[in-house]
């Protein structure tokens, strides 16, 4: 059965956008994922169907109220018997990566919640278990962009999505058997471009030598770029000789 993937927003046209190009859009159609956007706001009353309001106390900004967001959770979770994983997008979550991708890759039904303007009413959090994400330590306009992050790094991990050449298990940050390293240097033709060389070992033929050196490069630039990588004591260092 397809990974099922909800997206609540106030901005469906720009989710769909991205979901129609590229891997996602691969994902869904090789039957991998299916995506269903809603749009929080269809479930707000009163003619102007407003899904903020300002702030008790003041402040800046407005805040997203809780009726619109609760009856669009409860009526986009009883879509299906399934029942989500629920993520909130939000600077206060806990911190993306490959390891998160790949737990949420795992699940059965995920339900992305965008945040806008100036985040959330309290309640909407007590509210439900959520697993709070945050994609980096900066602040977007809204929680788009961050789901639809979250959304190509996982769907790229599921069986069968990628072909086996691009393989997710090669990638940077995948754990291989020298701990988790940044890819190593790629080349395509031509040989020679204004005066950079691809690497003889490359043009070799012998895939020991070559997986060699792209071990020995993926440690180095680990090293050089992300040492918060490798394990206390370093990378294990690729053997010498045959592999
Ligand atoms: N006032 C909020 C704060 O300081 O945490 C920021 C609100 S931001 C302008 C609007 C929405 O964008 C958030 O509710 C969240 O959904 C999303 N967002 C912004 N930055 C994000 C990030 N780094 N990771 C995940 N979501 C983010």
């Amino acid at each position: 059965m397809p990974l099922r993937i909800d997206i609540l927003t106030l901005f469906p046209a720009m989710v769909q956008a991205v979901l129609s190009e590229s891997i996602p859009r691969i994902a869904a159609e090789k039957g991998a994922v299916e995506y269903h956007l809603a749009n929080f706001r269809d479930f707000a009353e009163g003619v102007h169907q407003s899904v903020d309001d300002r702030p008790y106390g003041g402040g800046a900004g407005m805040v997203l109220m809780c009726r619109p967001i609760y009856m669009a959770l409860r009526d986009v979770t009883a879509r299906d018997q399934r029942s989500p994983h629920l993520v909130l997008l939000t600077p206060a979550g806990r911190r993306f990566n490959q390891d998160v991708a790949r737990e949420l890759a795992a699940k059965e039904r995920l339900l992305f919640l965008c945040g806008r303007y100036e985040g959330f009413d309290e309640r909407i959090r007590q509210g439900f278990a959520w697993d709070e994400i945050s994609i980096g330590d900066y602040v977007l306009s809204g929680g788009e962009l961050a789901a639809l992050s979250v959304v190509d790094a996982v769907v790229r991990l599921l069986p069968g999505v990628l072909n086996k050449e691009a393989s997710a298990e090669i990638e940077s940050f995948a754990l291989g058997r020298h701990g988790r390293l940044l890819e190593y240097p790629q080349y395509t033709r031509p040989v020679e471009f204004e005066g950079m060389r691809v690497p003889d070992v490359l043009l070799s033929g012998h895939h020991g030598e070559i997986e060699k050196w792209r071990v020995a490069q993926a440690v180095q630039r680990t090293r050089e770029r992300r040492p918060d990588l490798l394990p206390p004591g370093g990378a294990e260092r690729p053997k010498e000789g045959k592999d």
